[in-house]
């Protein structure tokens, strides 16, 4: 396609490197991940680290190529206590943290560690295909001091494929004072090569590796080494367009760019789904949430605050 009509944000730019086939997709997040961040007030690294999860989670989801919605969640017991960021098919984003501010601030970092930030935990995705379908779960101890190594060390364990994976966020000054959030990834993949997966006693030690096979261990470590030499400002870099970061890494080896996924912020929350919930609860237990006598329910991923008065509640039970 023509390089121009390549959008340069709220993307995940699909690439192949030539003559190797090696995959690749370049995540290229603004005005989503800033609607996402902007709507909560977030420190500053619980920020960078959500904006960060949301491109793995961008990246990830459309490499894995599930129907439906794909979710990334991280629970520990350290200052964050869980992290979410999920994906639709249709490319919708959102994400939302919770997190104990005092023990975030007493951390005194721009940039904590993964363990300094959620302690001891878990890492798990998950895909929800719709009703009617199981749920798919994949889940992994937290392991890495960031979130793209952990990220790493899932897919290393679920053995689906081996990828490199790299990721920045940064807040950049807009003209008006405030701060407009951006953040990258960039992601290559490539299936076990065959042969490889066979175990070391079943091949004769004696004949020398296949040459195809010593070729493609070098074009993935070629393509590895260029993709580390992008830098994380370059990732997020507003004045650098997807497809020339891309051409710019990748220009020598010969490059193919597919048409860009699209990607926005959207929450699937509404009056409809929360009414739903409420009806589910005992009555009792519909009181003890009720303030001034109405229940007001926040979306933690939107913040937006969806309120039943007495009337709306007694509709509710009428419905019961
Ligand atoms: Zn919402």
């Amino acid at each position: 396609m023509n390089a121009l009509d390549i959008p340069s944000d709220d993307i995940v730019l699909p690439f192949q490197i030539a003559p190797s086939g090696l995959q690749g997709r370049l995540v290229r997040l603004g005005p989503a991940v800033d609607q996402i961040l902007r709507q909560h007030d977030y420190p500053a690294p619980v920020a960078t680290t959500l904006a960060e999860m949301v491109a793995i989670a961008a990246a990830l989801a459309i490499a894995l190529k599930y129907e439906g919605v794909f979710t990334m969640q991280i629970k520990g017991d350290g200052p964050v206590r869980l992290m979410v960021a999920d994906v639709t098919t249709e490319g919708a984003l959102r994400g939302y943290a919770q997190f104990d501010e005092t023990a975030v601030a007493a951390l005194g970092l721009e940039r904590p560690s993964v363990p300094r930030l959620f302690g001891a935990g878990h890492l798990a995705f998950t895909v929800d295909q719709g009703s009617h379908t199981e749920r798919y779960q994949g889940i992994v101890e937290l392991t890495g001091s960031t979130l793209a190594e952990c990220a790493h060390h899932y897919l290393r364990q679920s053995e689906q494929f081996q990828a490199g994976l790299k990721v920045a966020a940064a807040a950049y000054p807009a003209g008006d004072g405030t701060q407009r959030w951006r953040a990258g990834a960039l992601m290559l993949q490539r299936l076990p090569p065959e042969g490889a997966q066979g175990s070391a006693e079943g091949r004769d030690l004696e004949t020398p590796l296949d040459a195809t096979l010593e070729d493609a261990e070098e074009s993935w470590r070629r393509a590895l080494m260029l993709a580390s030499s992008a830098t994380s400002a370059e990732l997020v870099d507003p004045n650098l367009l997807a497809w020339q970061l891309v051409d710019r890494l990748y220009l020598a080896e010969g490059v193919r760019i597919f048409r860009p996924h699209e990607m926005t912020h959207a929450c699937r929350c509404s009056r409809e789904r929360v009414e739903n919930v409420l009806r589910m609860l005992p009555p009792d237990e519909l009181d003890t949430l009720k303030i001034d006598d109405r229940v007001e329910v926040r979306c933690e991923f939107c913040n937006r605050m969806h309120i039943f008065d007495s009337s709306d509640l007694a509709a509710l039970r009428t419905q019961h």
